[in-house]
């Protein structure tokens, strides 16, 4: 059995990124009982983008918890409201961790986001939050600007991969959060 499941929790984002791979991975990801999911050793919230629907993510890990699971529950997204909206602030300090991401076509917004956030670790002693940007984007900024207290437990530049790979150690499964009665 592998020892991660990533979860798409929607498939809905507010980015339209070219040679996005949630367009192509139809045949690729299974639709599970909740059960199941807990049998992994870690859980990967993403999507789309888990942070617009926060308030569901937030309500899914209480469940993972309460179900007993004892493993790790790790949130990727490339949004937040962190510190405005009570949801996106409490699912991220209730994850054990974060994976953040600035795709290639960020807009200024997105830097502000990305500001907000860091600040929000730094306020909160936050952990094991992870930048991803880019690689195609390395250069437009001094990206290490963003980690001159550590917020950041790393920022990696990241080679897009048309390809869409599967993590040899991950299940992909699809576990919609906006059905009316999940399984
Ligand atoms: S942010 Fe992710 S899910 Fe959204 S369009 Fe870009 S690659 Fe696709």
């Amino acid at each position: 059995m592998k020892r991660t499941a990533r979860v798409i929790v929607t498939f809905n984002c507010n980015r339209k990124c070219p040679g996005c791979c949630n367009e192509r991975m139809v045949d690729e990801y299974r639709i599970p009982m909740f059960n199941e999911l807990l049998k992994y050793e870690e859980i990967i919230i993403t999507g789309g983008e888990p942070m617009l629907i926060s308030e569901r993510c937030l309500e899914f890990l209480h469940r993972i918890r309460n179900s007993g699971f004892k493993g790790k529950v790790f949130l990727y997204t490339a949004y937040n409201r962190a510190g405005r909206l009570w949801s996106d602030t409490q699912l991220l300090k209730e994850v054990d961790g974060v994976t953040y991401t600035i795709h290639k076509e960020y807009s200024d917004k997105d830097i502000a986001m990305l500001g907000n956030l860091t600040r929000f670790i730094k306020e909160n002693g936050l952990k094991d939050f992870r930048l991803n940007v880019d690689a195609r984007i390395k250069d437009d900024l001094n990206w290490g600007d963003f980690n001159r207290n550590g917020e950041w437990a790393h920022i990696r530049f990241i080679e897009w991969k048309d390809e869409c790979p599967i993590p040899e150690n991950e299940e992909l499964f699809f576990y919609d959060l906006m059905r009316e009665e999940l399984p």
